[in-house]
């Protein structure tokens, strides 16, 4: 086989064998095919797309360039997660417990944030002590024990996938919906779990800025699962405003403890909830109705914040900070942004509040930036809300007084101000199955 065919077939539009994208992309792996063609073939394929089977082999030929997750031991039980990114998504943290209380194994990897959007790794580190590298025996060995562990993507997972990815990202090739899909698929499959539940975010704050896009992409995706033989899902979910109040990593710890103990955001449980009920409903085989009524059942009798925290010691984790969050690590000091004028918030751009956030030092622009883990923002109004001039509409958390002007500035630039009650937007905006 030549490189230099396969480009030309796909500029030409037309679909390639499964013989011939395995090739491809182990070749590529292998470092026995130059970036410089991989690029000019991810360019062809930008333009002309792929057909749902070439999607399916191009992510079974990355899932299966490194390392995969052996999880037969836990039989149909095993549960994985995946968001596609947004601001003040903790929901990971609500969502893991849960099933694990009610006979799910997740055995999750998690990725830490960059740019605008958190990760989990990061807001379970902010844990004094939690662990997020277990030895693979270990991993599995936790999993058995108590139905949860969460680690680092570790490994040699997908190699074929990180070598893309970068490519993608720097001759802008990243935006196509079978590169993007099956992407993260080869990453989740290759992660092992028989049930998976995907978050795709929809808004200014996520990756797929229109409901359009995102169910195109959570089409492709529930497709590539169901082909490679997982019980799959996925929830779009607004990502026009953040989820629920917090924003920062001790902070949105702080926020989950507050759903797990019964308390927090209407929002953020509302989407915890779907999550956790679609999820549970494909690893218990029950209905969704009936998960639902789990789901709330593990959440007020307390059975998933007590799951909760065996998981956060279990890894390590210093258990007084989720009984008390007060001793979560802190910011030295605050700032309150208040109301310019009076009005309704009408839009917030939630890519600039992550922004706003990052700015405090909660986020990283380059993958090995450090991480200030008690500062963020906690949000006072939200889109929706009316506010009179100089009310307060967020308190930034820094330990440096400097950081607050620009960060303030960003925040005040997230806000559109309307006169009339803005139109209330669905949370869930569709499923799919
Ligand atoms: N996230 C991924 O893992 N891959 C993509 O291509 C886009 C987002």
């Amino acid at each position: 086989m030549h490189v230099v065919d396969l480009i030309h077939k796909k500029r030409e539009g037309q679909s390639l064998t499964r013989e011939e994208i395995l090739w491809l992309i182990n070749e590529y792996t292998a470092e026995r095919v130059p970036d410089y063609q991989l690029s000019a073939f991810c360019m062809a394929v930008y333009f002309r797309g792929m057909t749902q089977e070439e999607t399916v082999w191009l992510t079974e030929a990355m899932m299966y360039s490194g390392d995969t997750v052996d999880l037969s031991l836990f039989g149909d039980l095993s549960a994985d997660k995946h968001s596609t990114g947004g601001v003040g998504d903790k929901t990971t943290l609500i969502v893991a417990p849960i099933v694990a209380s009610l006979g799910g194994k997740m055995a999750k990897m998690s990725g830490r944030g960059l740019g605008h959007t958190g990760g989990t790794v990061d807001k379970l580190e902010s844990i004094r002590g939690f662990q997020v590298q277990l030895s693979p025996e270990n991993f599995l060995r936790q999993v058995q024990q108590m139905g949860l562990a969460v680690i680092g993507q570790s490994g040699n997972l997908t190699p074929a996938d990180k070598k893309l990815y970068a490519l993608r990202d720097v001759t802008d090739t990243v935006d196509s919906l079978p590169l993007i899909a099956s992407s993260i698929m080869s990453k989740k499959l290759a992660a092992g779990s028989k049930n998976i539940v995907l978050d795709v975010k929809v808004g200014s704050g996520a990756f797929m800025k229109t409901p359009e896009d995102a169910k195109a992409l959570a089409e492709q995706m529930v497709s590539i699962g169901k082909a490679c033989g997982r019980n799959i899902c996925a929830v779009l979910t607004d990502m026009d405003i953040p989820l629920g109040y917090h924003v920062g990593n001790a902070l949105e710890v702080k926020e989950a403890i507050q759903v797990l103990r019964g308390q927090g955001p209407d929002d953020l449980k509302e989407v915890c909830m779907a999550l956790a009920s679609n999820l549970l409903s494909m690893v218990r085989g029950v209905s969704l109705e009936e998960a639902e009524t789990l789901v709330k059942e593990s959440l007020s009798s307390g059975k998933a914040y007590e799951t909760f925290i065996r998981w956060i010691a279990a890894q390590g984790g210093d258990v007084a900070m989720v009984r008390d969050p007060s001793l979560l690590p802190g910011a030295k000091d605050h700032f309150e942004v208040t109301a310019p004028r009076d009005g309704y918030i009408g839009k917030m751009d939630t890519s600039l509040v992550g922004k706003a956030s990052c700015h405090l030092g909660a986020g990283r622009e380059t993958k090995d930036d450090p991480i200030d883990y008690g500062v963020g923002l906690v949000l006072k109004k939200k889109t929706g809300d009316f506010v009179r001039a100089g009310e307060t509409l967020a308190v930034l958390y820094a330990n440096d007084r400097a950081l607050f002007p620009k960060a303030r500035e960003v925040f005040l630039e997230s806000l559109t101000w309307t006169e009339k009650v803005p139109q209330k937007q669905p949370l869930i905006l569709g499923i799919i199955r």
